[in-house]
């Protein structure tokens, strides 16, 4: 992220070599309109790059972490938007001594700026449906839908800044700014595009069997080709499309409950909205598109021979995945396993099963969330694994479980550098 931020400088460093120093009211507004808008311009093609799922940023950052510094750094770049629009305002309405809606008509004549509104208004769209408390009422698909206007937006806003000063100023600052433009274009295409549609030509996946593993939480085994090729990691997610009458206008994101075994792949998921709840009604046969692998949950992370796999709810299914494959000894490896129940527990015989054969520690720790006994505190953590300072924590459950765990852990003495965590919500 620093990286990303760091390239603002030489955009304020194009800003400065065209400023002109005054002290002018409309000088002064329309310089500091002018960085407003670079940096927005730049903070748009930021924002576009971090959801371009290029493998090597997803597999770096990790998808849920990229999702959240999308969310700020949306927010920052609709705001720098707005500010460039108002100082562009006044300066204009300043300099000819008019009124701020005389200057807005008279400004929509120059080029690229009916566009530039244009783009605004998409994108101040976006913004309001991603706005949490908007958010939490509209549908996930009509979130999404609004959303691809992001790229309208984008495109537009574009077309305006090459219009702008700072760029027409300059031949050499154009030419980078298109580049910069059509690089990041070129990788969305690619990666969101050509990457899926090769996916599924090769790989041909279909549902072989959907197995139930608790009143609430079923397990979809699929066949496919050459699946190798995926190079899938334990711990990662793929976000599938079932192209079932009832699903296949929505892809959604599970992690692998197995490791990649010949031809088959394996998720288990808990039914908890819509979709979920018809994947237990899916049969065999039906084909799937899955694109990825995505996430940084994987043993790249690890960092010390112990590790603590600490799951909660469906949380276990990247922690099954990587109870079975991470390398270490007998004693090496512990599972944690929090649910409210017993009959709350899925894939129960292969995770002791795993445990038995690899000498590693298994323990559920049973109960309801609210309960007198938290066995998540510091304390009954350093009970159950003595020398929790040395080892890596792997952490994936519910929002609330995981941030109290991520407490304890702190205060039994886990740097946080050695806590990784992946969230089940972008
Ligand atoms: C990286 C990752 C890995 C996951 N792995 C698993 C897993 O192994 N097993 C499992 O049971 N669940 C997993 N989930 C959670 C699962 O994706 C959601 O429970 C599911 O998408 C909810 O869909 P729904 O329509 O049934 O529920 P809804 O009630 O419609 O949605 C519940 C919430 O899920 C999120 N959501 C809904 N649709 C999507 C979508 N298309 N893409 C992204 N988020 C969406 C939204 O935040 C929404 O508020 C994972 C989530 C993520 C982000």
């Amino acid at each position: 992220m620093s990286g990303l931020a760091g390239g603002a400088v030489p955009v304020v460093g194009l800003w400065l070599v065209q400023a002109e120093p005054s002290v002018r009211l409309d000088a002064v507004f329309a310089t500091a309109a002018h960085l407003g808008g670079l940096l927005a311009g730049y903070g748009i093609l930021v924002m576009l790059l971090l959801m371009a799922r290029v493998p090597a940023i997803e597999h770096g950052v990790g998808a849920d972490l990229l999702a959240r510094w999308h969310a700020r750094g949306g927010r920052c770049v609709l705001s720098l938007c707005l500010a460039h629009t108002v100082l562009a305002l006044c300066a204009y309405a300043a300099h000819t001594g008019i009124d701020l809606l005389s200057a807005a008509i008279d400004l929509m004549g120059y080029p690229g700026l009916v566009a530039a509104t244009a783009g605004l208004a998409l994108l101040a769209g976006v913004g309001v449906t991603s706005a949490r408390a908007v958010r939490r009422r509209v549908r996930h698909e009509t979130w999404r839908a609004v959303h691809l206007l992001t790229y309208s937006g984008a495109g537009l806003a574009f077309a305006h800044q090459l219009a702008g000063p700072d760029l027409v100023g300059g031949p050499l600052a154009a030419w980078l700014w298109t580049m910069l433009h059509t690089t990041v274009g070129v990788l969305l295409v690619w990666y969101r595009l050509v990457v899926p549609v090769r996916q599924a030509l090769r790989h041909s996946l279909r549902v072989i069997e959907v197995r139930s593993e608790s009143p609430d939480v079923v397990s979809v085994v699929m066949q496919g080709l050459a699946l190798d090729a995926l190079r899938a990691e334990p711990g990662q997610f793929f976000r599938w499309r079932f192209l079932d009458r009832r699903l296949w206008r929505t892809s959604l994101p599970f992690s692998l409950s197995a490791p990649v075994r010949g031809d088959t792949l394996r998720i288990t998921v808990k039914a908890c909205g819509d979709h979920t709840r018809r994947i237990r009604r899916l049969r065999p046969g039906v084909r799937v598109l899955a694109t990825g692998p995505f996430g940084a949950l994987t043993a790249h992370r690890r960092t010390r021979r112990k590790v603590l796999l600490l799951a909660g709810g469906v949380g276990i299914t990247p922690m099954r995945t990587l109870f079975e494959t991470l390398p270490g000894d007998p004693g090496d490896l512990t599972l944690l396993y929090r649910a409210g129940s017993a009959d709350q527990l899925v894939l129960r015989q292969e995770l002791e099963a795993i445990a038995g054969e690899r000498g590693a520690a298994l323990h559920f720790l049973l109960g309801p969330s609210d309960g007198p006994f938290d066995p998540l505190a510091p304390r009954a953590l350093r009970n159950l694994v003595p020398d929790l300072h040395e080892h890596d924590v792997y952490l994936c459950g519910p929002p609330g479980m995981s941030r109290a765990a991520v407490t304890a852990l702190a205060r039994a003495g886990v740097p946080s550098s050695r806590i990784h965590t992946e969230q089940f919500t972008f």
